[in-house]
């Protein structure tokens, strides 16, 4: 059965850096949604044109559009076959709903990434990605602790959240995360 796992944690946690180590090292297949929306605004479609603005104000796409983005690439043969960690996704309880109801049989492991609103305040401000302006961070950290937040219980009742410290070196980070998942992965 493929491997299904998800990555949480506040924007600027590293998440998105870890994802693509973990997805390497295990051979599943990283997907970020974060990365296929700047990849449809770079290649001008009308959904990339539509989610620039709502990106560069820090806010979410709504439910209805990232969840048919993200079930249509769940349902590519490199996922059916590779599993998936996905980056990103969920962000709401709606997505959460959604995952489980495209995903439920795979999904066996929900990471989260826990760095300090301090911490990933100082990492985002020095990566200067195009929507990191201090407006958008502080409404993506709000909109985190309101719609990203509740996940972590809604994980924790379905027993397959993990915490992992996201303090320290890149190298630090990684050997933990992937401690607790191959201690998932050896049950
Ligand atoms: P990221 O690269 O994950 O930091 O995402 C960048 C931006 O893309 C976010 O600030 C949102 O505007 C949008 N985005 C990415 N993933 C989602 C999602 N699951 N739900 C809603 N918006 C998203």
């Amino acid at each position: 059965m493929p491997l299904g796992m998800v990555i949480l944690g506040r924007q600027g946690s590293g998440k998105g850096t870890q994802a693509v180590k973990i997805a390497e090292s295990l051979g599943v297949i990283h997907i970020s949604t974060g990365d296929m929306l700047r990849a449809a605004f770079a290649e001008g479609t009308e959904l990339g044109l539509e989610a620039k603005s709502i990106m560069d104000a820090g806010d979410l796409v709504p439910d209805t559009v990232i969840n048919g983005i993200v079930e249509e690439r769940l349902l590519k043969d490199d996922v059916k076959q590779g599993g998936f960690l996905l980056d990103g996704f969920p962000r709401t309880v709606g997505q959460a709903e959604a995952l489980l109801s495209y995903a439920e049989n795979d999904l066996c492991l929900a990471l989260n990434l826990d760095v300090s609103i301090d911490e990933v305040m100082t990492r985002m401000l020095a990566r200067g990605r195009d929507d990191d302006t201090a407006e958008a961070i502080t409404r993506r950290l709000e909109l985190y602790e309101t719609e990203t937040a509740p996940l972590l219980s809604w994980f924790t009742e379905r027993g397959i959240l993990k915490v992992v410290d996201g303090n320290g070196t890149e190298t630090e980070v990684f050997g933990r995360l992937m401690e607790v998942i191959e201690e998932i992965l050896g049950k």
